[in-house]
């Protein structure tokens, strides 16, 4: 739980990164086939080292939530980010949305992207993150199977109205399902960042929001879920939006280009800011109280 003693400022924040590359987003599925993955350039190598980079100079440790094919292609830039004292957690195999898969089919890739991280990382995997945060009323037994699978925690859950997901009668800080929705067998659902205003809940964890936003705004709604509701927050963001010089994909709508090109420039520095604006640690420490013991 978040570290208070005596003052807001002191809280522990979890900081996460979603490791995919700029072709593997939800928003490009229709546009771009995942057998045609094997042929793009990746970036995603190149901003991970930026992002360790950033981490470094702020004496941050966070969560790397990794898909199983980025890993697969780039097992050093795995272990350097476990060699660095980060937390490796899964992301699944290859970004399919938990709405799109059957129990069978979850079951079997979040096995699979488990043990292959961990069997490249050399490190238990306790977290999980379903692409696009797509666990939601219609799919709870997603959180039964990533119990029965040995995952810990799952931070898959975004309770908010959104066209593309979200679940906004969800608890907005960590809770057990077990209570909540009899679901999750003693996991752990640790949800994406959100401030409460004006009797409507507000994303403010990342992700688009955090990029649309001036940064001013964002770090008062911060400072407004350690300051008034004592909790640790949970910001997410992607390798490919610290990087303006990624290939543009065509023939996409307006709506989706805005949020995935928008602002792309100033994210590193806005990253800058909050790292130094406030305090971050890794998923495990701040949550659950602990780092992955070796395997
Ligand atoms: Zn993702």
């Amino acid at each position: 739980m978040a570290v208070s003693a005596g003052s807001e400022s002191l809280i522990v924040n979890a900081m996460s990164v979603d490791v995919e590359d700029y072709f593997q987003v939800s928003a490009f599925e229709r546009h771009i086939a995942r057998q045609d993955w094997e042929h793009l350039p990746c970036r995603v190598e190149a901003n991970v080292e930026r992002i360790l980079t950033l981490f470094e100079r702020h004496k941050v440790k966070a969560t790397f939530f990794m898909l199983g094919w980025v890993a697969e292609r780039y097992p050093a830039m795995v272990r350097g980010i476990v060699a660095a004292g980060h937390e490796l957690a899964s992301h699944g195999y290859e970004h399919i949305r938990v709405v799109q898969q059957t129990p069978e089919a979850f079951r079997a890739d979040v096995i699979h992207t488990r043990q292959l991280l961990e069997d490249i990382g050399g490190c238990v995997i306790q977290g999980y993150r379903a692409a696009s945060y797509s666990i939601g009323r219609d799919n709870l037994w997603a959180l039964d199977v990533l119990a029965e699978t040995g995952h810990r925690y799952s931070s898959s859950i975004y309770p908010i109205r959104h066209d593309l997901y979200g679940m906004p009668e969800a608890p907005r800080f960590p809770f057990n399902p077990d209570e909540a929705f009899k679901r999750g067998n003693g996991l752990l659902e640790i949800p994406v960042t959100t401030l409460k205003l004006g009797g409507r809940t507000w994303p403010c964890g990342g992700g688009g929001y955090f990029r649309l936003f001036p940064y001013a705004l964002s770090r008062w709604a911060l400072q407004r879920v350690n300051q008034d509701d004592g909790q640790a927050a949970v910001f997410y963001f992607h390798p490919w939006e610290i990087d303006p010089e990624q290939p543009r994909q065509q023939g996409i709508g307006l709506k989706t280009r805005v949020r995935h090109y928008l602002n792309l420039n100033r994210m590193e520095s806005r990253l800058d800011r909050l790292l130094g604006d406030f305090r971050w640690g890794r998923m495990d420490q701040v949550f659950l109280g602990q780092s992955g013991a070796l395997a």
